[in-house]
């Protein structure tokens, strides 16, 4: 199979919501820059918003909430590990995107006064801030490559190139013919996504996740090897959501109202979403299935959540409830946890990076669920999406040109033929990656102890000596999903590390350790980093949270 090369002056790996505001950014400033993108799907559908969004869920909105106020919410809805500038400098240019978002004819509903429909989904502060667009993600990617942005669809980021430790380009794969794609660069912008398929869901279905399946830890991965640092890996959430369909819709109809009820009638949350550990603890008493009441709000209320959740949230969520006979108005809709995933979006978990989106390899940048910006969202992928463009073009143009490291792309192109033989394989991809994600779910997720997180680095070399010799590799898919099952082990191998790191207990079910049942602020109120020394051997340490006008976070 013949290599394609590409030359470029900014990769981005992931053309998401990060992905593709960091190519509008850079195109933006700099209109003669070569700005390519490696995208695994296709670009006009692919990532978390494979379509639209019904909110950013952090907003601070001039004399109504501040960036100040957001930083204590965040704060503390961390329970305390978490850097203060990144978060700061997000909820800083918030208001700024969204003023953006609208000039490009995003609609963010208003009342009478002209004041933004808000709703309280932090502890402290109404930041999320309602929004309608079922066409957010083809408007951000058709704006993108009209800027002259290259996507490149179908292929997944499999190495990071360097010279002289500084990112110089990626290895690409296309996902359906196995070639490689080769591309040059003199900034990379690592926009992947987080993990989505970490544990398996409770159907089963190994797409059938909350996030996008596509998203599979391949960023974690490609930053490690490239000597970045990690952190919060061991912060492994699992939400409650629609049961079998996997869904959210807490923010959407708690926060309108909606009473979320154990088997009991209790009410757990009602017009707020900040107590969801009263969810994990209802569920870990067995007071489950708990459900969403709506049938008390007004007709319109009602309409309202509809509305969004069938038209810009997941539209084939109408036709699931249809066939249900589900009908808000009269039955509850039914909750269950479903798979733990480890993301920066949603979680804590991540590549380390400091308020300028730097990750601590000169030249690479990383932005959205693939950074540890906690519970960023939406809004973390968009600003630091622009972050990380800004820092790059700066970057590009002090940079030389790189040259291509041959005996990279040999090594990852003898790797790629020898998968495609087929001498003693006989083990079907997907069994695999069942396996593989049925035993994170036994081992290295929470209730968590040093017996099970190690059990799981026994398991884990067992599965990598398959992955190397007994898959059955037919064709450049399976070829890319073998590579995405090795990345979603090596994100459990960082976690159960990480896991074992953080002897106490924190974050609810994220991470609970029966062998160390206590959180204990006095030793780990602090960030546990997980890094690939220059020997290539795995090194574990604790990190200060930097506080504002502390010290920048070196990676
Ligand atoms: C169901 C759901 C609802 C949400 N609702 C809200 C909300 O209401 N408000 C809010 O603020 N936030 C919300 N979020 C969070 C928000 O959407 C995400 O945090 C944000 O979109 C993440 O952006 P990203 O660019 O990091 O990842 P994504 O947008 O997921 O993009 C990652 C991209 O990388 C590609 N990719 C992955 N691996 C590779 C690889 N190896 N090579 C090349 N490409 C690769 C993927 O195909 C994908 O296109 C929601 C998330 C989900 C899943």
């Amino acid at each position: 199979m013949e290599n394609r090369s590409l030359a470029a002056d900014l990769l981005i790996i992931g053309g998401g919501s990060a992905g593709c505001m960091a190519a509008i950014r850079a195109l933006e400033l700099n209109p003669d820059l070569k700005v390519v993108i490696f995208e695994k799907a296709d670009i006009k559908y692919s990532g978390s918003i494979a379509r639209g969004m019904d909110a950013l869920n952090i907003v601070a909105i001039p004399n109504f909430t501040s960036p100040e106020l957001y930083l204590e919410a965040i704060t503390e809805g961390c329970q305390g590990v978490v850097d203060g500038p990144p978060s700061y400098l997000m909820a800083a240019r918030s208001f700024e995107l969204l003023k953006k978002l609208q000039s490009w004819g995003v609609y963010f509903p208003t009342d009478e006064s002209g004041r933004f429909r808000t709703l309280k989904y932090h502890v402290k502060g109404e930041f999320q801030t309602a929004m309608e667009e079922p066409d957010l993600k083809v408007m951000i990617s058709a704006m993108a490559l009209k800027k002259g942005a290259t996507a490149v669809n179908r292929v997944m980021g499999l190495s990071l190139l360097q010279n002289d430790g500084r990112a110089a380009g990626a290895i690409g794969l296309n996902v359906r013919t196995g070639e490689l794609v080769i591309c040059s660069a003199k900034a990379v912008i690592l926009c992947a996504g987080g993990q989505a398929r970490f544990s398996l869901p409770n159907s089963g279905y190994l797409y059938g996740t909350f996030d996008y399946p596509g998203n599979s830890g391949d960023g974690y991965v490609m930053a490690f090897e490239a000597g970045a640092g990690l952190t919060g890996m061991e912060y492994a959430r699992r939400t409650i959501l629609i049961k079998d369909a996997n869904i959210p819709l807490l923010a959407i109809s708690v926060t309108r109202g909606g009473r979320v009820m154990d088997i009991f009638d209790n009410i757990l949350m009602e017009n707020e979403v900040n107590e969801m550990h009263r969810m994990e603890e209802a569920v870990a008493m067995g007071h489950g299935p708990l459900r969403i009441q709506l049938s008390h709000l007004k007709p319109e209320v009602i309409e309202e959540i509809e509305h969004i959740l069938f038209s810009t949230e997941r539209p084939v969520q109408e036709r699931f409830f249809k066939g249900r006979g589900i009908d808000f108005r009269k039955r509850d809709i039914e909750l269950w946890p479903t798979e733990a995933q480890v993301c920066g979006g949603h979680g804590m978990a991540g590549a380390v990076v400091n308020a300028k989106a730097e990750t601590g390899v000169p030249g690479l940048y990383a932005a959205g669920d693939v950074a540890c910006v906690p519970k960023q969202h939406l809004t973390g992928a968009f600003v630091f999406g622009e972050v990380a463009a800004e820092g790059a073009v700066e970057f590009i143009a002090a940079q030389p040109a790189v040259t291509l490291d041959d005996g990279h792309v040999k090594r990852v192109e003898q790797e790629r033929n020898r998968r495609f033989t087929r001498a003693g394989r006989e083990i079907e991809v997907q069994e695999l990656e069942y396996k593989v994600r049925r035993l994170i779910g036994d081992y290295v997720l929470s209730p968590k102890n040093e017996y099970k997180l190690k059990n799981w680095l026994e398991w884990a070399k067992r599965f990598e000596a398959e992955m190397q010799d007994r898959v059955l590799v037919r064709n450049g898919h399976e070829l890319s999903r073998l590579y995405e099952v090795e990345n979603i082990a090596r994100c459990a191998t960082l976690s159960a590390l990480a896991s074992l790191e953080r002897k106490e207990s924190r974050w609810g079910d994220a991470h609970h350790r029966v062998d160390y049942p206590k959180r204990d602020d006095r030793n780990y109120r602090c960030h546990i980093v997980i890094h690939k020394d220059a020997g290539g051997e795995i090194r574990l340490g604790t990190r200060p949270v930097a506080g504002m006008g502390g010290k920048e976070v070196a990676a």
